[in-house]
Parts: C-alpha cells; sequence; structure tokens
C-alpha cells in the first residue's frame, strides 16, 4: 500500500469570515438532517432497536432534545461480545494493508463530513467552533496515524531479532481478539474514533460503548466506519448504560482487553473487576486507561508573563475546562504571582458565555451531574481561598436556560485543598502561590495525578529540571498545556491518570497486540 508520510489535519483559521459562514452552513444542515435522529444498536452488522431509549440533551439549551439512541440490554451486550468472536476468525486473517485500507477510506469520508461532524458536537456537548474543528482534525489524526502504524507490524518477523546461526527467528504481533471500547463524552468523537480503530487495524473486534452524553456523534461515527467498508461484527455498537452493560462487559469471561478512557473513580473500579477471573476465563485481561488529571503549570520569575497568561487562559477555560489535560492549577512564584493572576483574571473577564452555535468562548457544561458537582465545587471555594473571578453557576446565559458556569478563579488556595487536589471538569482553577521555584516544583508534584503539566520560564537550568523531575505523561513548556497532536505529543498520563498507553504515539497498537516468538532449527 502506497501512503504519503503522515501529516496532522491542519486546523481552520475562524478570523476568515468565509470559515464563519461555513460552519453555519453546516449547522443549519446539521439542524434540519440530524437533529432528532435516532442511532439503533449494530449488532453483527444488523442495526438492532431496544425498548429504551437514551436522549441526547443539548447542554446549551437544556429544552432541546438532540436525539436518542437505543439503549442496549445485558442480553444484547451479550450477543454482541459472542457476534464478535465470531467475526474475529475472519478478521484476524485479513492482510494488515487491507485493514490500514478501510481507516484511510473512514479519514476521507470523515475528512468530507468535517464540518457536519463539528456542527454536531456544538449542538450535542456545547463545543465551539475551534474546539469542535480540532477534535475533528484529531479523529481524522487517529484514523491515518494508525493505519500507517499497522503497516510495521505486519507479516512475521516484524519486529527485530538477533540473528542465530542454524536457526530463523522471528517475533509475530497477533491481535488479543475481542475487547471493550468504553470511550468519554468529551472527545466523543476523536476518542470514541481511536480508541475503536488501534484496536480494530490491530485485527480484533471491539463492543464500542459510548458515553451516555454523545450517542449521535458516536452513531455518525460508526456510520463512516461501516461506509468504508468495515465488516459486519468487527465493531459492535453499544450505546447503553455504562453502571448496567459496561459493567457486565468489563466483568464478562469472553473479554479479552478492555480499553478505558474516562474519570479515575470508574477507571479503577474496572480495574479491579477486569482483575477478577471468571469462570471459563483463560486469561489475565488487559486493561488499558486513560483517567483523569490536575493538571498544573508553574510561572516563575523568569517567565514572559503575556505568554503564561496567555497559556493558562487556553489551557484553563477551553471547553470549559472539560479536558483531561485542563489546567485546573496555576502556581505562580510568590515575587510575580500579582502580577500573573490580576492578568490572567483580566484576561479571563473577557470571555463571553454562549452556546457552541454562538461560538461562545465558554459554553455550558456537559449535564446536570457535572453542573451540580461544579456547583458544589463554587460553593466550597469561599472556605478554601479568594474567589476573584466569577464563582457562579448561573444556569443562564444569553436567555437560553443550560449548565452554565462561570469561569472561575480562586487565588490562594492551599496545596492540600480540595480545590487543589480533586479534579473538577468545569471552569474552575485553584491558583497557588509558591515561595520559590522549588517549592512551586514540589506543589506541581503534590498530586497522585500525573496528566499534564507544564512551565512557563525562561531558566534553562529550570526547564531542564522540570523535564526529568516534573512527574507528568505530558508536558510542555511556555506554552498551553492542551491541545495534543497525533503523532506529535503521543498523549497519555501515568500515576493515578492511568496507564500511560500513549494514544497517537508510535506504539500505541502494540497495547492490543500480543507478540509469539517463533524458532526453527534449520
Ligand atoms: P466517566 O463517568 O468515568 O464515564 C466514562 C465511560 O465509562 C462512559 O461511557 C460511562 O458510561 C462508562 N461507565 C460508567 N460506569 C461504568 C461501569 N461501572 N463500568 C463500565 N463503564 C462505565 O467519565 P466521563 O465523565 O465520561 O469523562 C470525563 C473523565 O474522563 C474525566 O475524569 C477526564 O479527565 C477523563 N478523560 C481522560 C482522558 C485521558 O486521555 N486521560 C481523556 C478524556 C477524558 P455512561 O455514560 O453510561 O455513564
Amino acid at each position: 500500500i502506497k501512503v504519503q508520510d503522515y501529516r496532522p489535519q491542519p486546523f481552520t483559521d475562524f478570523t476568515k469570515e468565509e470559515n464563519v459562514q461555513a460552519y453555519q452552513a453546516a449547522l443549519a444542515k446539521v439542524r434540519k438532517e440530524l437533529l432528532g435522529k435516532h442511532y439503533p444498536l449494530i449488532i453483527d452488522g444488523q442495526e438492532v432497536d431496544t425498548e429504551g431509549k437514551i436522549q441526547s440533551i443539548n447542554p446549551c439549551d437544556t429544552s432541546e432534545v438532540v436525539g436518542t439512541t437505543a439503549k442496549a440490554t445485558i442480553g444484547d451486550a451479550e450477543n454482541a461480545l459472542q457476534g464478535a468472536w465470531k467475526a474475529f476468525e475472519s478478521w484476524k486473517k485479513w492482510d494488515m494493508d487491507a485493514r490500514a485500507r478501510i481507516l484511510l477510506k473512514a479519514a476521507a469520508i470523515l475528512k468530507r463530513r468535517r464540518l457536519e461532524a463539528c456542527a454536531l458536537m456544538s449542538i450535542e456537548v456545547g463545543k465551539n467552533y475551534a474546539e469542535a474543528d480540532v477534535e475533528v482534525a484529531e479523529a481524522i489524526d487517529f484514523l491515518e496515524y494508525y493505519a500507517r502504524s499497522a503497516m510495521k507490524y505486519a507479516g512475521f518477523g516484524s519486529s527485530e531479532t538477533t540473528w542465530f546461526e542454524g536457526e530463523e527467528n522471528g517475533l509475530m504481533s497477533i491481535p488479543l481478539g475481542v475487547g471493550v471500547s468504553i470511550s468519554p463524552w468529551n472527545f466523543p468523537c476523536a476518542i470514541f474514533v481511536g480508541m475503536a480503530a488501534a484496536p480494530i487495524v490491530a485485527g480484533n473486534c471491539v463492543v464500542v460503548k459510548p458515553a451516555e452524553d454523545a450517542g449521535l456523534i458516536a452513531g455518525f461515527m460508526v456510520d463512516i466506519l461501516r461506509e468504508a467498508g468495515l465488516p459486519a461484527g468487527v465493531l459492535q455498537f453499544l450505546p447503553g448504560v455504562g453502571k448496567e452493560v459496561g459493567e457486565y462487559l468489563t466483568t464478562h469471561a469472553k473479554t479479552r482487553f478492555i480499553t478505558f478512557t474516562g474519570s479515575r473513580a470508574v477507571g479503577l473500579h474496572i480495574n479491579e473487576v477486569a482483575a477478577k477471573v471468571q469462570p471459563g476465563q483463560k486469561w489475565i485481561k488487559r486493561v488499558i486507561m486513560e483517567l483523569g488529571g490536575k493538571d498544573g503549570l508553574i510561572v516563575d520569575e523568569t517567565a514572559d508573563i503575556e505568554n503564561a497568561i496567555t497559556a493558562a487562559t487556553q489551557g484553563a477555560f477551553g471547553f470549559n475546562g472539560q479536558k483531561c489535560s485542563a489546567m485546573s492549577r496555576l502556581i505562580v512564584v510568590d515575587s510575580v504571582y500579582d502580577e500573573v493572576v490580576n492578568g490572567f483574571v483580566e484576561r479571563a473577564k473577557a470571555l463571553k458565555m454562549g452556546t457552541g452555535e454562538e461560538n461562545a468562548n465558554v459554553t455550558a457544561v456537559v449535564n446536570q451531574m457535572s453542573f451540580n458537582k461544579i456547583k458544589g465545587y463554587l460553593e466550597l471555594a469561599p472556605s478554601e481561598g479568594k474567589v476573584l473571578l466569577g464563582g457562579e453557576a448561573t444556569g443562564e446565559a444569553n436567555g437560553k436556560q443550560g449548565y452554565y458556569i462561570q469561569p472561575t478563579i480562586v487565588g490562594d488556595v492551599d496545596r492540600n485543598s480540595r480545590l487543589a487536589q480533586e479534579e473538577i471538569f468545569g471552569p474552575v482553577v485553584a491558583v497557588l502561590r509558591a515561595k520559590d521555584w522549588q517549592d512551586a516544583l514540589d506543589i506541581a508534584n503534590s498530586t497522585e495525578y500525573g496528566l499534564t503539566g507544564g512551565v512557563c520560564s525562561n531558566s534553562r537550568e529550570r526547564l531542564e529540571q522540570a523535564r526529568a523531575e516534573f512527574e507528568v505523561g505530558n508536558l510542555y513548556f511556555n506554552r498551553k498545556i492542551t491541545g495534543a497532536i497525533v503523532g506529535v505529543q503521543p498523549f497519555g498520563g501515568y500515576n493515578m491518570s492511568g496507564t500511560d498507553s500513549k494514544a497517537g504515539g508510535p506504539d500505541y497498537l502494540s497495547n492490543f497486540m500480543q507478540l509469539k516468538t517463533v524458532t526453527e532449527r534449520w
């Protein structure tokens, strides 16, 4: 198969009026054609509908139902797993190039439908234009990148072994079998498709369970994969309730691997149930976890302060702080604390609240549960620091009722407080005052998470120290700490942030393969 070298998709420039107009036309098209749509389950290539339905609500206007998906039962989950094992018998024998071609074709279709996918996310989860655009670019990148990664595993002896006289030795990469892919709502297009495409291209079959709040964009992506030629049963689409079908699938003896992206609490629970061997189970389940973060950006007295303020604002409030990589702790060295924090507050004050469709800077958070949880932290804030900006869960913006939370900055928060330790997953930043650089680095490392982090500094020595000692999977210097690009910044955390499996990295596919060494004596 002949392909160009991988290049990430360029982002769209929304300062250009024609791009804004094209986006608005896509919003109108999606409102006309996709709003109110229902996505059934797909089991063994067949649409299966269920009595129960899952409603997807527009978080920026909660009076609007965006559409529905089927709601899988335990029986559906059982059928999906069994069907996937049947499909595996032939899928595992497919040529690697042939599997890769399906991903490349899906990427081509998604490129054509890029604006539709963006517009759907603006309505379903409240992404503004740029946030939706970079996410669909990432989804295309995952498909393109994993297709190319797959090729390096093709054939016998694809990994290096040392020559030994009189023998042929080779290391084969073979698929694991059938796994379960459980994804979150915050990157419902890119993470959803990446977590399905990677195991599939490696020769596995997967049962995919999308998040309840974003079933429509998941259904949209499944349609694209099917249109690209994915054979029946290779991907079983199973929208349902995590605590029911998710639990059933992760516990099941016939589940070979679980790839999960979501919260620490659910991830640790799955890790525990997956470790328990069920009757009839003949393997140790492989578990790939991408969990939460409490990501910190350090600003020291040598930093370019304006640049640091830009980095902080972008990292904290992009998609309302609902990113695992979001900057939720700003750690500032005392001598520049006031200057940095005042500038940050001023910059954040200018952010406009509204809907994703209006392309507001800050939109509504995803659902009632998130809204209530974040509201609880806002109530706690005055007792844990000084509320410098925001602090209110307004539930309203521009006349629309939705899950709106003001961008909130809380100053002088103690490093051990709940605001500094717990993942809030909303537009709420804890600012911490450090005595000096070393104290700042100690604060940064004083959480159990280890996902993203950053340093704004012009001291080479300190940057080198951070390179070695800042305990995160993705570390950024003198820029925002969000926005990893596939293939450019392989993404994933360690400690309680996950198994550091590095999505969009050169070895990601090996998570979904096992190695077999074969020796023949001549
Ligand atoms: P979540 O509540 O943990 O849910 C994630 C998925 O797990 C959903 O599909 C959910 O289904 C399902 N689920 C819930 N309970 C389950 C159970 N007992 N067994 C099996 N599956 C179950 O997380 P979220 O709110 O969707 O996403 C936000 C979290 O994801 C944040 O903590 C964020 O930091 C993290 N995240 C991490 C990364 C990363 O790469 N490290 C990337 C993005 C997000 P339902 O929707 O039906 O509940």
